[in-house]
């Protein structure tokens, strides 16, 4: 949307062409600051030639904000809340009609599939998976942010070009919805969303983090749990209390405060709790730390019966 907001805007209006829309609205993050500015210049760049009412729209900051019915809320009455579904948006949305929602990165791929056609789009791609994304590293790597790949690159090719830099020890896939694994079985794996989705992965917004050898996988899934349970809109009680018990048993794990039953509970809790909100976002917390329960099975058992692990003791040691 910063570097490229035509390309983002040629797909607005290909999209909106398909599905007969005279209205189009481009939904973003108030933080982002940059990206706001530059598809407002657009639109006034090109308002003779948009063919229907094109509306920039700062997002809240949040979250939950993205949620898709979050997004029709906000633009029908403010408060960028999830509504309990249905109606989706493509069956009652903006304005009670239907609506498309549509991510960016579809739109800019839709864009250039077609400028340069079908052909040049499935010449990109590995196995059956054809065409390109983009994904974001972090971690202890020489290069992190925003990679192109083409679909069925490895987490170890990814890592590679990204020059990580010391040994990691897990890496989480797909972002905060997503999933931990660690780096020994991830390192083949392609970033395919099929075959991820195959092995209980995601391949999601195309978050590849690497967590360091020496950082406790306890500790820094405690931090997401908090952030996410933090991020929650406050409507439904499974989310709020469901996500809030489960934040907090977290934190007194990696804390070296558990309560006698933490792990247990926490085990029983990330089963009960998908499928009980308005929206996905307990469904995706309860998924992260099933994963980070497996990846991290011995450091939650350490943290549990002997208050500590190595990884904390080495992290205190570093602080
Ligand atoms: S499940 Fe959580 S985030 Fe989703 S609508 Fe309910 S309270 Fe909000």
């Amino acid at each position: 949307m910063a570097a490229r907001p035509h390309l983002v805007l040629d797909g607005v209006l290909l999209a909106a062409d398909a599905v007969g829309a005279d209205r189009a609205h481009l939904y973003v993050g108030r933080d982002h600051r940059v990206a706001v500015a530059a598809l407002r210049r657009a639109v006034a760049e090109r308002r003779g030639e948009l063919g229907r009412r094109v509306s920039v729209v700062e997002a809240p900051a949040g979250y939950v904000s993205g949620e898709e019915t979050a997004a029709v809320r906000y633009l029908n009455e403010g408060g960028a809340r999830p509504s309990s579904t249905p109606p989706r948006p493509f069956q009652r949305g903006v304005g009670g009609r239907a609506t498309l929602v549509q991510n960016v990165e579809s739109l800019a791929a839709a864009a250039l599939i077609a400028r340069f056609g079908d052909g040049w789009y499935r010449s990109a791609g590995r196995d059956q998976t054809r065409g390109s994304a983009l994904v974001t590293v972090s971690g202890p790597v020489a290069h992190p942010g925003v990679q192109e790949i083409e679909l069925g690159t490895t987490v170890g090719e990814v890592a590679t070009t990204a020059g990580l830099a010391g040994p990691a020890r897990a890496v989480l896939l797909g972002g905060y919805f997503g999933a931990w694994a660690t780096i020994e079985e991830a390192w083949q794996l392609p970033l395919d969303p099929a075959r991820m989705r195959a092995m209980s992965l995601a391949f999601g917004c195309g978050i590849v983090a690497f967590l360091p050898a020496d950082v406790c996988g306890v500790d820094a899934t405690a931090r997401v749990v908090s952030s996410m349970a933090a991020a929650s809109a406050g409507q439904c009680g499974p989310c709020v209390f469901g996500l809030g018990a489960i934040a907090a048993a977290t934190g007194r794990l990696a804390r070296g405060a558990a309560q006698p039953d933490d792990l247990q509970r926490l085990a029983r809790w990330v089963s009960q709790l998908p499928g009980r909100g308005a929206c996905r976002h307990p469904d995706g917390a309860a998924g992260f730390v099933r994963s980070a329960l497996r990846v991290f099975a011995q450091e939650f058992s350490l943290h549990q019966h002997h208050r500590r692990c190595s990884h904390v003791q080495l992290l205190r040691r570093a602080a």
